[in-house]
């Protein structure tokens, strides 16, 4: 086995808890590289323990200081930048470029952890003779990031870096298909100087879950991952009486118009639906395409064709994921949709036990069908027709989920329809996959989130901290109201 068993990171050391022992794969070849053990409340409380003994002295550290460790931090995640993606790749199986962009990412999340000195600045005013009111920002306690396995560094980074630097002590617990770089990230964060204890990596699944909702140490619970566990986690987080940010799965809709540039749609549609073999909760994973739009479709088709797993499209979390997508799409051409461009059963040379699957796109799929309703979360694209932009919007507007919506077109009309009338947190416009970049902050709606407030940005703000109103009065000679 290339890595040493897994071990959890408390109070600034790596120890190996006493736990049963999971395998971890690298799927593009399939073969077993670690083992992740699967702690539980034991080292849950453990790590509560570490993260409160170091909370009092990193929350009475002032943000600026906070924030030179993300400096340091941020200029690590660059200099490291081939070693962290080479481990994205080896434990995700995403190709190359997409591992590093995910690790830049990760250092754009962190530059604006680093300006949130400039930007949590508190408010004052005199509200009544000689009486001052101010809120400042402080913050919850302690907190922790639940993460999914499509992005095992960036996602962590959404949530590390803020709820840090706003002066919480943090535990990670990364997915266990995925935590080798969860532990990297850790060790990064000490070799910049955070201090020991404010965070906290607890290897596991549900049952460390389950321990981190139910703690009476821990203040705070953000997830990200699939609605069905979004929904168990922000109900035990809350049913605690702890504040939850609860981010679920998605089924983004691209609204495709006759008058879409042909070129610019079909290279932006395949890069959404295939981009990180359509793992992402930004994937496109339906288009709406309204009549007259059989040449965009000819043209994505030929784009799709022509990608080649292992090289531009790299596989599958596991054997599990890729026999759920197959289901899906046989499922679908059996209800009587077309597949025209078919990625089952894809094999690359030298990796046949790698759990792969081409771009596939799939036509005449209708609202009713699975495929239409479920997030598939594979490189799958189904097309469903529709007669105009209304058509497109109902379907849209229908499904439970509210992640992102995009549209192509060369209306501005159509596009401001769109942006107004879409169901969902997150809309491009002539753009694949709308994420927003900070400052503008990641969060869907409806069934793809749970709770208020988004992930990352000056959204996130609110979460990681809790307001204290502050009223003063100093000088006497105001004289006496109904207030002091
Ligand atoms: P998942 O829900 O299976 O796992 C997420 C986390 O929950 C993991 O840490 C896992 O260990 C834990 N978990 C799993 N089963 C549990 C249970 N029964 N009880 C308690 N905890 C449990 O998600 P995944 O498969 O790792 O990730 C893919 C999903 O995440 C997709 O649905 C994707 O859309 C979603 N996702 C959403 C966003 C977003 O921003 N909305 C971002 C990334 C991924």
């Amino acid at each position: 086995m290339k890595y040493a068993a897994v071990q959890n990171c408390i109070g600034g050391a790596f120890v190996s808890p006493d736990a049963p022992l999971l395998d971890v794969y690298d799927p593009s070849v399939g073969a077993v590289i670690s083992r992740v053990p699967l702690s539980g409340a034991r080292e849950v409380d453990a790590a509560v323990r570490a993260a409160r003994g170091a909370l009092t002295a990193w929350a009475g550290t002032p943000i600026k200081e906070r924030v030179q460790v993300l400096y340091r931090y941020r200029t690590l995640l660059n200099r490291h930048i081939d070693e962290l993606a080479a481990l994205v790749t080896e434990e995700n199986g995403k190709i190359a470029s997409e591992a590093r962009a995910e690790v830049l990412k990760a250092a754009e999340l962190t530059e604006f952890a680093c300006s949130l000195p400039q930007i949590v600045t508190g408010e004052v005013l005199e509200v009544s003779r000689g009486v001052e009111c101010r809120v400042e920002h402080f913050p919850v306690g302690v907190v922790t990031a639940i993460t999914p396995f499509n992005f095992p560094n960036m996602v962590p980074n959404w949530s590390i870096p803020n709820a840090i630097a706003l002066g919480n002590c943090m535990i990670l617990k990364p997915s266990e298909l995925v935590p080798l770089s969860a532990n990297r990230i850790a060790s990064l964060l000490k070799e910049a100087g955070l201090p020991d204890g404010v965070l906290q990596v607890v290897h596991g699944g549900q049952e460390v879950v389950e321990a981190l909702c139910d703690h009476s140490g821990i203040a705070a619970v953000s997830f990200v991952g699939s609605t069905r566990i979004a929904r168990v986690v922000y109900r035990r987080a809350t049913g605690n009486l702890k504040r939850c940010l609860a981010l679920g799965g998605a089924k983004n809709h691209l609204i495709v118009m006759p008058d879409a540039d042909r070129e610019m749609a079909a290279a932006n549609i395949v890069a959404s639906m295939s981009g990180c073999a359509g793992q992402r909760c930004m994937a496109a994973s339906i288009m709406i395409a309204v009549s007259g739009t059989d040449h965009v479709i000819a043209r994505l088709a030929e784009v799709a064709r022509a990608m080649v797993p292992g090289a531009d499209v790299g596989p599958v979390i596991s054997a599990a994921a890729l026999e759920r997508i197959t289901r899906y799409i046989d499922e679908a051409e059996a209800a009587g949709a077309t597949v025209v461009v078919d990625g089952r059963h894809a094999t690359v040379p030298g990796k046949e036990g790698g759990y792969f699957i081409g771009p596939t796109i799939i036509d005449h799929v209708t609202p009713d069908m699975r495929i239409a309703q479920d997030e598939v979360f594979g490189p799958v694209l189904a097309i469903v027709r529709a007669t105009n932009v209304g058509e497109a919007m109902a379907i849209e507007n229908a499904s439970p989920y509210g992640n992102a919506a995009s549209v192509f077109t060369e209306s501005g009309g159509v596009a401001r329809y769109v942006m107004e009338h879409a169901n969902a947190g997150m809309v491009g416009v002539n753009v694949g996959v709308p994420v927003p970049r900070e400052p503008f902050s990641f969060g869907g709606w409806n069934d793809s989130r749970f709770g208020v407030g988004d992930i990352t940005g000056r959204g996130s703000i609110g979460f990681w901290t809790q307001a204290k109103k502050m009223t003063t009065k100093w000088n006497r000679e105001a004289g006496i109201n109904w207030m002091s």
